[in-house]
């Protein structure tokens, strides 16, 4: 081991359902306007333009039953997506092989700020201030592919206090599970350990301390997070 001048910081870790291992996380790429109708609800054109994503950092995921409302905000928003996280990857994947690299699939949320994320994008700056930030990704125990196959279809919902918020169904997605492995591994080098968030459906919005949001995917299961 080397003689580290400070405390290595910790593996980040996901944890598997009805197991105790647990899967380290290197990286966790995140699409944007995913699903059509959501595009259209955030003002953008929901036509099959090249996709596009950003990144959240490892060690912004937590595997908590709460959500820290955070600072300098005032617009937080709940987006609940299927996670996807890789066992093994490359470069230049082709569409028909990417699936082979996914190790399983969890509920997660994509935590926004969405005051801080809309000043950015008006003034053309990066996003992480408004998705990048501590909390930020609350994610439910990953299932194996061998106990769920590759879910591609049916359910996707989020309520927030019992009122359902977000609806939505894998099959709208606008860019699929292989197509974004693919083109991410056109432009990144992707590995095991990488987690891919697949973006959100329509009913985005936001939450207040208290509330208590409820996440389900379809064949992937439920993830209940509370604002605190
Ligand atoms: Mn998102």
């Amino acid at each position: 081991m080397p003689d580290y001048v400070i405390s290595p910081p910790p593996v980040v870790t996901l944890p598997i359902d009805g197991s105790d291992a647990v899967f380290p996380v290197r990286r966790v790429y995140c699409i944007g306007r995913n699903y059509a109708a959501h595009a259209i609800e955030m003002g953008h054109d929901p036509n099959r333009e090249p996709p596009f994503f950003f990144q959240k950092n490892p060690n912004n995921l937590t595997t908590g039953e709460s959500f820290r409302y955070p600072d300098q905000t005032s617009d937080v928003h709940h987006e609940v997506e299927l996670i996807v996280a890789l066992k093994s990857g490359g470069t230049n994947i082709p569409v028909d092989q990417a699936l082979d690299h996914v190790w399983g699939y969890a509920v997660g949320l994509d935590m926004t700020r969405r005051d801080l994320q809309s000043t950015a994008k008006e003034m053309g700056r990066p996003w992480e201030i408004g998705k990048a930030f501590e909390e930020s990704a609350p994610m439910g125990p990953l299932r194996a592919v061998a106990d769920v196959g590759h879910p591609a279809a049916g359910l996707v919902q989020l309520t927030v206090n019992g009122v359902v918020k977000q609806t939505g169904d894998l099959n709208q997605m606008i860019w699929k599970v292989p197509e974004m492995i693919a083109y991410l591994s056109d432009y990144f080098e992707l590995a095991a350990g990488d987690v891919i968030m697949t973006g959100t459906p329509a009913g985005v919005g936001p939450v207040v301390r208290g509330d208590v949001m409820v996440c389900h995917v379809a064949g992937v299961g439920d993830l209940t997070v509370t604002v605190v």
